[in-house]
């Protein structure tokens, strides 16, 4: 039994790597290149706050391998998001990646901050001194950063113009940026489609049907949101949703519609009058078909696990469950859809946004969700022939795919 609550994210991350390493009987050397990340950087981000005091905030870079292509990976703010986590999330993106076969590295940035207690000043300052910071290490061939937790397509505007100070207007350099400036048709909904997508495919093969099934969704973001509004488009029965100041819960189904106009009023979940309140650590052991944790890291772990009820977990959040946890599910026959093919949407619909701003060029939005069901099909073919072929889990399968590819590429570029 794997007790992880000891082990750093980026070390609970490596367990899964090194499952699909002994897969492959990969050699130790190679599995020590692959594990560890090629450029680490930290940076101080001092920034003169409204009441004039100056805040020193942990920035961080991470660029885990880029053997497959720049590297590419979103941006953090978060007060948890130290260089153990960002490093674990850095290497999710590299086995995404590969496991999507976009032609992209895997690599993940950060502020250690709060959004939520800083002002759109504070964060257009700290934004703009972190992008100075790491400016070195990006390029349109080199490392193309994104949104992640607590960033958004404004964040990605002043991104861009920051590093457009200093090397003139590169709309290629961040990804889901508001469309205006050359951001994706489809972007911001895309990471809840592919979870949507691969939800179906999964169904479709356990005998199960999403349209009747019972939802839960923990996370109401940009990622949990948009999963909830496609869902509820579909006449799904989503029975509770979750932010970070608590949960809603309606056994008969949440009026999706109602729902979004509440947040758009209050700015959470909570208080949403045609539900009962739930706290999120409820909320995550709630009796249902599809339980979708869409907001942090570590949400289940050996503690709750058993006490899950879902019948098929969808990790569209990055590294939701410890690897024990996922040992308990495993045990207890619950599939877990993993978080780098459940949430891979996001990065593709990037990879297009970066494709358009290569030649100067905007896809209608039809041909962005086309394309993204295509590359979504293809990922997820794959990992179901594997979990047949091997009787293996589809988190197994997935790290596998993906491991398999970085290792060939980094071959025959001669790394090893
Ligand atoms: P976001 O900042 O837009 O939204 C996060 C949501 O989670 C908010 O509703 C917030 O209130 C909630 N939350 C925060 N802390 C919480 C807590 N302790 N308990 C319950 N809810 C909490 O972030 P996002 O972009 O939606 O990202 C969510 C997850 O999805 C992250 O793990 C991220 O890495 C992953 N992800 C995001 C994308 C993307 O395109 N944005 C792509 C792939 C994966």
């Amino acid at each position: 039994m794997v007790v992880s609550t000891e082990l750093s994210t980026f070390e609970e991350v490596n367990i899964f790597f090194d499952q699909a390493a002994d897969h492959l009987d990969m050699d130790e050397g190679v599995r020590k290149l692959l594990r560890r990340p090629w450029r680490e950087l930290q940076v101080s981000v001092p920034v003169r706050m409204d009441d004039g005091r100056i805040e020193v905030f942990n920035g961080f870079r991470i660029q885990h391998n880029g053997v497959r292509g720049p590297y590419k990976g979103g941006t953090r703010y978060h007060p948890m998001a130290d260089l153990e986590e960002i490093k674990a999330l850095a290497s999710l993106m590299t086995w995404k990646n590969a496991l999507v076969d976009i032609p992209f590295g895997g690599a993940k940035g950060g502020v250690q901050c709060d959004p939520r207690d800083m002002s759109e000043d504070e964060l257009n300052r700290l934004t703009r001194r972190y992008t100075i910071n790491i400016e070195h290490l990006l390029g349109v061939n080199r490392d193309i950063p994104a949104p992640d937790l607590g960033t958004n397509s404004q964040v990605m505007a002043w991104m861009m113009d920051a590093y457009g100070q200093i090397h003139g207007y590169t709309p290629g350099i961040v990804t889901g940026k508001p469309v205006e400036l050359g951001g994706s048709a489809g972007r911001s909904s895309a990471t809840g489609r592919g979870v949507v997508f691969v939800m179906r495919e999964v169904a479709r093969q356990l005998g199960m049907n999403v349209e009747g099934a019972r939802i839960v969704v923990q996370g109401f973001g940009q990622v949990g949101s948009w999963t909830v509004r496609i869902l509820g488009e579909m006449g799904c029965n989503v029975i509770a949703v979750s932010d970070v100041l608590g949960g809603v819960y309606r056994e008969k189904g949440i009026d999706v519609e109602k729902l979004m106009q509440h947040k758009e009023r209050a700015g959470t979940v909570v208080g949403f009058a045609d539900a009962d309140l739930i706290r999120n650590e409820d909320l995550l052991e709630l009796d249902c078909e599809f339980l979708i944790p869409a907001a942090i890291d570590r949400v289940i772990t050996e503690d709750n696990a058993p006490r899950v009820k879902a019948r098929v977990v969808v990790e569209a959040a990055n590294h939701p469950l410890t690897p024990g946890a996922d040992e308990i599910l495993n045990d207890r026959g619950i599939p877990i859809i993993p978080d780098i093919l459940a949430n891979a949407g996001g990065v593709v619909v990037s990879y297009f946004e970066w494709v358009q701003n290569l030649y100067q060029r905007q896809w209608e939005e039809e041909r962005v969700n086309e394309e993204l069901k295509k590359i979504m099909t293809k990922a997820y073919q794959a990992v179901q022939e594997t979990v047949d072929s091997k009787n293996i889990t589809y988190r197994e399968a997935a790290f596998l795919i993906g491991v398999k590819r970085v290792a060939h590429v980094a071959k025959l570029r001669g790394f090893i």
